[in-house]
């Protein structure tokens, strides 16, 4: 009996280590299989991410300004005509004289880059905007329109000339979803040559995006819309341009066209200071 129990026990024991060795052995095996496995899923997930993401940002972008068309569609009219602006002409407050003085001075510590857009010049108000860019060390990109850029040479040369740049609005600023293929291509070949092209309205559509994407053109719209062209009041633009939507990589809409800006030029100067101040720097959109 106690040789059996012995025995049995004995056995029991050599079952138990043996079963250990095998666990750890496995669990060995299948920790070396997983981190081989593991890494390479998450590294094809992080891989695909960015190359998914693109389409839905795409898609999200486009969605935004189509979001609200009507509302832009008549507010870029109603940039061209007679618009009652709001009583609101106070200067902003989130800008200080000390915030003023630092203009000239090199941007502090880099939070990231701001990207700063003009749309419907050139006009005779873009020599102010100009001003402020040399005045703060930074560019901006101009979506200008043909017919505006041929009223006004000195002014698109101008623009370059100070280290910004020049994307194309079309010629004279139509709904480019409501127009036949050859038209649309009309608007473009008509417009300033720039490999950037920013649709009317920011309205756009596959026909509009193949057209585009055949000419190795890039389709460049916006993330946040200051509505300046509604002429809110200089304190109104600074806030939509400065607010807490504003981050890295953010593309900001202003015009220098298409009606009296000079709302627009006045809220320049604090809008460049207060995102200099956030830690951004202000720039034009690269590659147009
Ligand atoms: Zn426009």
């Amino acid at each position: 009996m106690s040789r059996l129990r012995i025995l049995s026990n004995g056995l029991l024991l050599a079952a138990l280590t043996l079963g250990f060795i095998i666990v750890v052995t496995s669990d060995g095996g299948a920790g070396t299989g997983s981190n081989g496995a593991i890494p390479s899923a998450i590294a094809s997930t992080a891989l695909e991410t960015p190359m998914v993401k693109p389409p839905s940002a795409k898609a999200s972008t486009r969605k935004r300004p189509a979001a609200s068309p009507s509302q832009k569609h008549s507010s870029e009219q109603a940039a061209r005509t007679p618009h009652p602006a709001r009583p609101d002409n106070s200067p902003p407050a989130q800008a200080s004289p000390k915030q003023r003085s630092r203009q000239g001075d090199e941007p502090p510590a880099k939070r990231g880059t701001v990207y700063l857009t003009f749309d419907d010049g050139p006009s005779q108000y873009t020599p102010a905007i100009l001003d402020v860019l040399r005045a703060t060390h930074s560019t901006a990109t101009f979506f200008e329109l043909g017919f505006r850029q041929a009223q006004h040479p000195t002014e698109a040369a101008q623009i370059r000339a100070e280290g910004s740049n020049i994307g194309n609005h079309t010629y004279n600023h139509p709904d480019l979803t409501k127009l036949a293929p050859r038209q649309i291509q009309w608007q473009l070949a008509h417009g300033p040559r720039s490999s950037c092209v920013r649709p009317p309205y920011g309205t756009t559509n596959r026909t509009v995006e193949r057209i585009l994407s055949r000419q190795g053109l890039r389709e460049v719209l916006w993330t946040i819309d200051t509505r300046d062209w509604s002429r809110p009041g200089t304190k109104h633009i600074v806030k939509s341009a400065t607010g807490p939507s504003v981050r890295a990589g953010s593309i900001l809409l202003m015009h220098d066209g298409g009606g009296d800006r000079s709302e627009t030029i006045a809220a320049l100067p604090y809008i460049i200071a207060t995102l200099q101040q956030q830690g951004y720097v202000v720039r034009r959109i690269p590659g147009c």
